[in-house]
């Protein structure tokens, strides 16, 4: 195959052949390549199409296809990282600073009245793109959307101190 050229889209699958013939072994590894790269990979790549609102060398923005609220837009890094615990911090830095431009262009240019920033973390946090991302979700008065922010309580104090220590020792 040395010296071969390919170019994907999103239609392309090799299983159902093409413009060029290659052996079935290769048509697998192709395949099977394709689809190794997250949904964000391909958008990164421009494989698939995306409403880009901000690019520079190392960061995306672009709108999310299924907004909670319009306007909702993702910022995430060209490499891919996750979750947030082996994400560099730099890489974090530039992220964080990014959803912040995104959030004032939200309240200046859509007259958003807030901005709801959300970074989730595995299927139990609702992380459905295996990608770190910001949510940057602009808020109206009104706007009828509610989290469903259902706070407990916890059994006695010392249950919230007890917890307290864990977690400060897991920063030592
Ligand atoms: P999360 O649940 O935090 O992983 O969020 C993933 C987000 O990606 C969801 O809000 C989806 O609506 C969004 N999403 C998935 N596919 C696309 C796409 N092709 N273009 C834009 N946003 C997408």
């Amino acid at each position: 195959m040395a010296g071969a050229h390919f170019s994907f889209s999103k239609d392309w699958n090799p299983l159902h052949g093409g413009a060029f013939s290659v052996s079935r072994d290769w048509k697998i590894f192709l395949f099977r390549y394709h689809n190794r790269m997250n949904i964000f990979e391909k958008i990164v790549n421009r494989e698939i199409p995306a409403a880009i609102v901000y690019e520079d060398e190392d960061i995306l923005a672009f709108m999310d296809i299924g907004p909670i609220i319009k306007g909702h837009t993702l910022v995430i890094p060209k490499t891919c990282y996750d979750p947030i615990t082996e994400t560099p911090d730099d890489v974090l830095a530039g992220l964080i600073r990014v959803a912040k431009r995104i959030a004032a262009a939200q309240m200046n240019e859509l007259g958003a009245d807030g901005v709801n920033i959300i970074q989730n973390n595995g299927t139990a946090a609702g992380q459905e793109v295996p990608h770190i991302h910001f949510h940057v979700i602009p808020r109206f008065e009104g706007d009828g959307h509610h989290w469903n922010w259902n706070a407990k309580s916890y059994d006695d104090p010392e249950e919230m101190e007890r917890l307290a220590e864990k977690i400060k020792k897991g920063l030592e």
